[in-house]
C-alpha cells in the first residue's frame, strides 16, 4: 500500500477529506471558543497529519447543555424502535465507509490496517447489536394484593459522558455510545487527544443516519482542559471511562461530587495459564497474539505467561520463534506488528525493560526500540519476552501497556491459580489445557472479569466485559451494558 497515495486520497489541508476539524455540538460543527487546536500524529512516521479543535470548559458547557436539552425535548421519549432504526442505519453507513475509517484509525493509532479493519467491523456489529436492543428495554410488575398494583418503568438516566483512550478509539466510543443511545440517553464524547478523528467521523455518520441534533456530541481536547470539566459537570448522570487507573480515580472522585454513576474500564496485567497437557502449537500461537496484537497496547493483553515447569522450555522456544517472525512496520504497509502510539509510551516501555535487565532478568527476545525499516522513522518497540520473572517483580505487578511478555514458571495447577491472582488487576485471563476439570477449576479460581479457555481472544459484543478490583467497576458489552444507562422507576397504585 502506498502511504502517500492513501493519505492524499483521504486527507487534505490537515484533516480527513470532508471532515471539519471542529467540535460537534448540537448538530453543528463549531470551533473551540478559544480558537486553539491540537495536533494528531501518525505514530508510524512520527509526523503530524491532522489538527482538531481543543475544547475547554466553556465548550464543554455548550456540549452538555445541548445534550441535556436534546435528552429532555427529543430523545428520551423518542419511539424506541425508531432509535433502533437510526442506530441500524448508522451501522450500514459505517460499513459502507469502512475503508476510510480503517485507514484513519490505522494512521491515528499506529496499528496495522488489518487490525483497524477488524475494529471497524466489530464496531458495525456493536451498533447493530444495540440497534436491536432499543425496543426491548422493559420493566416488570409486582404482585402486592389488597387492591394495589405495582409496576416498574425502565428509563434513560440522561446525559452521559464518554471518555475514550487512544488504543481503540472507534471501538471504545461505539461500545459506550451505542447502548447509551439505544437506552434513550444522550452522549458527550471526549476522545483521547492522541486519536481524536474517528469519534468526529462518527458524528457525520450519525448525522446522515438521522440522529437528532444534540444526541451525540464530540469535544476534542486534552484530559485536563476538556475531560476534567466534562466529568465534573453536574448535568452528567453517568460517566463511561476507559483509561488508566490514575485517571479513573480522578473520574470517580468527580462522579462522587455530583453523585453520578460510573463505569470504569481500567488497566490489566492479565495471565495466560499454560498447563503441561496443553496443545503446544495452539498455545504458542494464542500467547503470541494475546500479547503482541496492537503491540500489546490493550487493557486485556495477555502480558503474563504462567507455565508449568515441564513444558516451560518447549513452549517459550515456540513463542520466541513465532515472535521473531513478526513484521514490524507502518500500519498502512503490509505488516502485522504496528507502532507504539506515542514517544512517551515508547520510552515508558523501554524503561521497564531496561530496569528489569539491570535486575538480572533474562530477555529472550526484543528488549529495545526499533526503527521503521522502510522509513527509519516512527515509534516501534521490538516484541519482548522476559523469562522466569519473580512474582513480586514490577514486570509481573505493573501494567506496561506495550509488547512485553513476562514468563512465570510454576509447578502445579494450584500454584498457577495463585500466580494468576498475584496482582492488583483482575481484567482478563486465559487458560490453555486439554483437561476440562482443570480448565473449569482455574476459571472458577481466577479473579477476573473474563476467562477464556483455549482461545485467548474468544468473545464478542454479546459477552459482558469489564474488570474487578483495580481493573474497574461495572460491565460494558452484552445486555448488561444497558443497565449503565437505565434507571428503574416503580409506580404503585391503589384501586381501593
Ligand atoms: P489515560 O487515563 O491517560 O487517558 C484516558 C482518557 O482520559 C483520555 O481521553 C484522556 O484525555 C482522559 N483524561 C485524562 N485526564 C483526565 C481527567 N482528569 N479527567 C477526565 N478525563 C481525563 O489512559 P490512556 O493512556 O489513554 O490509555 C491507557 C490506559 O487505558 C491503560 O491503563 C489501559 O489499560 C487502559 N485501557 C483500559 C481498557 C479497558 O477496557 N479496561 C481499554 C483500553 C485502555
Amino acid at each position: 500500500v502506498q502511504i502517500d497515495a492513501l493519505t492524499e486520497e483521504y486527507f487534505s489541508s490537515g484533516t480527513v477529506r470532508g471532515l471539519p476539524n471542529k467540535l460537534f455540538i448540537d448538530g453543528n460543527w463549531i470551533s473551540a471558543i478559544s480558537g486553539e487546536e491540537i495536533e494528531t500524529i501518525d505514530p508510524g512516521l512520527g509526523n503530524v497529519f491532522a489538527k482538531v479543535s481543543a475544547a475547554q470548559t466553556e465548550d464543554v458547557e455548550l456540549a452538555v447543555n445541548a445534550a441535556s436539552k436534546a435528552f429532555k425535548e427529543v430523545w428520551k421519549d423518542f419511539k424506541p424502535s425508531k432509535r433502533g432504526e437510526i442506530l441500524a442505519k448508522a451501522a450500514d453507513l459505517l460499513e459502507q465507509q469502512s475503508d476510510l475509517f480503517a485507514v484513519v484509525e490505522a494512521l491515528d493509532t499506529g496499528k496495522p490496517l488489518a487490525e483497524a479493519q477488524g475494529d471497524v467491523s466489530s464496531s458495525v456489529g456493536a451498533l447493530r447489536y444495540y440497534a436491536g436492543c432499543a425496543d426491548k428495554i422493559q420493566g416488570d410488575s409486582f404482585p402486592l394484593g389488597d387492591g394495589v398494583f405495582s409496576f416498574s418503568s425502565v428509563e434513560a438516566v440522561g446525559v452521559t459522558a464518554h471518555i475514550i483512550p487512544w488504543n481503540y478509539p472507534l471501538a471504545t466510543t461505539i461500545r459506550g455510545v451505542a447502548p447509551a443511545l439505544a437506552a434513550g440517553c444522550t452522549a458527550v464524547v471526549k476522545p483521547a487527544e492522541q486519536t481524536p478523528l474517528s469519534a468526529l467521523m462518527l458524528a457525520k455518520i450519525f448525522e446522515e443516519a438521522g440522529l437528532p441534533a444534540g444526541v451525540y456530541n464530540v469535544i476534542t481536547g486534552t484530559g485536563k482542559n476538556a475531560g476534567s470539566p466534562l466529568v465534573d459537570h453536574p448535568k452528567v448522570q453517568h460517566i463511561t471511562f476507559t483509561g488508566s487507573v490514575g485517571t479513573g480515580t480522578l473520574v470517580m472522585q468527580a462522579a462522587a461530587r455530583n453523585i453520578s454513576s460510573v463505569t470504569l474500564e481500567l488497566g490489566g496485567k492479565s495471565p495466560i495459564v499454560a498447563l503441561a497437557d496443553c496443545d503446544l502449537e495452539k498455545t504458542a500461537e494464542g500467547v503470541l497474539w494475546a500479547i503482541f496484537y496492537n503491540a500489546g497496547q490493550i487493557c486485556s493483553a495477555g502480558s503474563r505467561l504462567i507455565v508449568e515447569r515441564s513444558i516451560h522450555r518447549k513452549l517459550v522456544e515456540k513463542v520466541v520463534e513465532k515472535t521473531t517472525q513478526l513484521q514490524a512496520g507502518h500500519g498502512l504497509r503490509n505488516t502485522n506488528y504496528g507502532a507504539i502510539n506515542s514517544k512517551e509510551q515508547l520510552d515508558k516501555i523501554d524503561s521497564f525493560v531496561q530496569r528489569a535487565k539491570s535486575r538480572g532478568i533474562k530477555c529472550l527476545c526484543g528488549g529495545h526500540p526499533i526503527s521503521n525499516e522502510a522509513t527509519g522513522k516512527g515509534w516501534f518497540y521490538a516484541p519482548t519476552i522476559m523469562d522466569d520473572v519473580p512474582m513480586g517483580d514490577e514486570l509481573v505487578q505493573e501494567e506496561i501497556f506495550g509488547p512485553v511478555l513476562s514468563v512465570q514458571v510454576v509447578d502445579s495447577v494450584e500454584q498457577a491459580g495463585e500466580a494468576a491472582n498475584c496482582t492488583d488487576f483482575a481484567l482478563a485471563a486465559g487458560v490453555y489445557t486439554q483437561d476440562i476439570t482443570h480448565a473449569l477449576k482455574l476459571a472458577h479460581e481466577i479473579d477476573s472479569g473474563q476467562v477464556t479457555i483455549n482461545d485467548y481472544w474468544a468473545g464478542g459484543i454479546e459477552v459482558p466485559f469489564g474488570g474487578n478490583r483495580k481493573s474497574g467497576i461495572g460491565r460494558e458489552k452484552g445486555l448488561e451494558a444497558l443497565s449503565n444507562y437505565c434507571t428503574t422507576k416503580s409506580i404503585t397504585m391503589s384501586f381501593s
